[in-house]
C-alpha cells in the first residue's frame, strides 16, 4: 500500500484512514482521498463495460483449458489470491462462455462441411474427382460396462481423421446403458445424413444392433467392421489358448518379434489345428467380408483423450456442460490432427528421437512432432470479449448463492420438510 502515501496530483499526503482497498472477484480496488481532497479509485485490472476483465479472463481460461471451477477455486487459495466465487463463474459461463464455444464451433464446422460437400460433388473435370465422405464411428462411455450415465457417439472423417459430429447420449434415453451406443450412432449418422452427407462406407465395431440397423435402414451404406479391433480380440483368443499344455510352437506365434524366427507348425499337431479351428471360425470368415477396405478407429481413440481432458472423470456436469466440453475437444482435436506436421532442425532435416521399445527392450526411432497449438482458444477469448462488450447480450448479474444453476432434481430426498435449526439443536442437546 507504500503506492498509496502520496497523491500523485498535488503530493499532499494521504492518511491511512483515507485508503480503502476491496475486492470484486479477483480484482484489487483501491478507493483514496488525500489532505488536498483529490479522490479516485485504482484498479489492478481494467473494466469490461463495468466487469473486471481479469474475472472474465479467470473463468474463460480455467473452461477452455478443460478445468473446473473447483480447480480455479482451490488453485487461487493455495496462492492466497482472491477469486471469483461460483456464482460469478456459473453466470459469466452462461452468458459468455457456451455461446462463445457454440459459435465457434459452429463456424468450424460449417467449414469442414463446406470442404466435404466440395469433395462429394460430381466431378466435373479430371483436377477434382469426386471423393465421397468415408467415416469411421466409436462410442466412449463414462465409465465401463452397465454404470454409465453418459455416453459419447463420435463420427471421424476417414480421410483427414478430423471429427465431423458426436452424439451425447444420456442414459435415462435408452432403456439400459448398453443400448446409449447404438442410439448415439443412429442419432449421429441422422443428423450426418440429414446434413447432405453422401456417406459412402462407415466403419464400427461388430455391435449387433449396429449391424442390424445398417442392413435394415441403410443398405446403399457400405459398412466396414473395424479391423483394429477384431484382430485384437483375435490376438487374445489366440494367446488364451496358447497357454495351455503341447502349445508352445503356437505361443511363439503370439510374440510380435518372433514370428519371423518362429517354426512352421506341423500340420498334425495340437498347435495347428487350435490356430485352424480359430482361422475358420464361421462368423469370423462371414465378417472379413466386411473388413476388405482394412478401415480402423484406433484414431478414435487419440479423440476419446482429448475427451477425457476436457471432461474430468470425477466430475459431474450438466447436459450443456458435457456438451459445450465436448465441442471444445473437438476444436482441440481438430485443429491438431491435421496441422500435425514432422518437426524439422534449423536447416531443414526432419527430426527424430529414440525410444526403448517396452516388449523388446531394443532402441528403435520415432518421430518428433511440432508442438501442439490451440489457436482456438485466443480466438473464444476474443469472442468472450466481443459478447461482454456488447449491451445487447444479456448477464444476469448474481446477487446471492440462490442464483447458482440448479440440476433439475428435487432438493433433498428427506419425506418432511426440515425444522428450524434451533429446533434441531435443542433436541441435539437435550439427548447429551
Ligand atoms: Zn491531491
Amino acid at each position: 500500500m507504500s503506492l498509496f502515501k502520496f497523491c500523485q496530483v498535488c503530493g499532499e499526503a494521504i492518511l491511512d484512514t483515507n485508503v480503502h482497498k476491496f475486492y470484486t472477484g479477483a480484482q484489487l480496488k483501491v478507493k483514496w482521498q488525500c489532505n488536498g481532497g483529490h479522490k479516485d479509485t485504482w484498479r489492478s485490472s481494467p473494466d469490461v463495460r463495468g466487469m473486471p476483465e481479469v474475472n472474465l479472463q479467470a473463468a474463460a481460461s480455467i473452461l477452455f483449458t478443460g478445468g473446473t471451477f473447483t480447480e480455479l477455486s482451490e488453485w487461487s487459495k493455495a496462492m492466497k489470491l482472491h477469486m471469483i466465487g461460483t456464482t460469478t463463474f456459473h453466470a459469466i459461463q452462461k452468458a459468455y462462455l457456451h455461446p462463445a464455444i457454440e459459435a465457434l464451433y459452429q463456424q468450424q464446422r460449417n467449414e469442414l462441411l463446406a470442404r466435404v460437400f466440395q469433395k462429394q460433388a460430381p466431378e466435373d473435370d479430371d483436377m477434382w474427382p469426386q471423393q465421397l465422405p468415408q467415416l469411421l464411428g466409436d462410442a466412449r462411455c463414462d465409465s465401463p460396462g452397465f454404470s454409465a450415465k453418459y455416453c459419447h457417439y463420435s463420427f471421424m472423417l476417414d480421410d483427414t481423421k478430423e471429427i465431423i459430429h458426436t452424439e451425447l447420449v444420456q442414459v435415462t434415453e435408452a432403456s439400459s446403458s448398453v443400448m446409449m451406443e447404438p442410439k448415439g450412432f443412429k442419432r449421429g449418422l441422422t443428423v450426418l445424413l440429414g446434413m447432405g452427407l453422401d456417406v459412402e462406407v462407415i466403419a464400427t465395431d461388430r455391435s449387433p444392433s449396429i449391424r442390424k440397423m445398417m442392413r435394415i435402414e441403410h443398405p446403399e451404406i457400405k459398412h466396414e467392421f473395424d479391423i483394429w479391433h477384431t484382430a485384437k480380440g483375435f490376438l487374445k483368443k489366440l494367446k488364451s489358448r496358447s497357454q495351455k499344455k503341447c502349445m508352445e510352437l503356437l505361443r511363439g506365434w503370439t510374440i510380435a518379434d518372433q514370428r519371423r524366427k518362429t517354426k512352421w507348425l506341423k500340420s498334425d499337431s495340437a498347435s495347428f489345428r487350435t490356430l485352424a479351428s480359430l482361422v475358420q471360425d464361421g462368423r469370423l470368415l462371414k465378417d472379413l467380408g466386411q473388413m476388405g477396405l482394412f478401415m480402423h478407429t484406433g484414431e478414435l481413440e487419440v479423440f476419446h483423450s482429448a475427451l477425457l481432458k476436457y471432461m474430468p472423470k470425477r466430475q459431474h456436469f450438466s447436459y450443456m456442460g458435457m456438451q459445450e466440453r465436448s465441442h471444445l475437444a473437438i476444436m482441440d482435436h481438430n485443429e491438431n490432427i491435421v496441422k500435425r506436421r514432422q518437426a524439422t532442425t534449423t536447416t531443414g532435416a526432419l527430426r527424430h528421437k529414440r525410444v526403448a521399445c517396452r516388449r523388446s527392450g531394443k532402441w528403435v526411432i520415432k518421430k518428433i512432432y511440432k508442438p501442439r497449438t490451440t489457436n482456438f482458444r485466443h480466438r473464444l477469448m476474443d469472442m468472450v470479449y466481443e459478447r461482454r462488450q456488447d449491451p445487447d447480450v444479456q448477464y444476469k448479474a448474481p446477487t446471492s448463492s440462490l442464483d447458482q444453476p440448479q440440476p433439475d432434481l428435487p432438493p433433498n430426498i428427506a419425506p418432511t420438510p426440515a425444522p428450524p435449526l434451533q429446533e434441531l439443536l435443542a433436541r441435539h442437546m437435550s439427548r447429551l
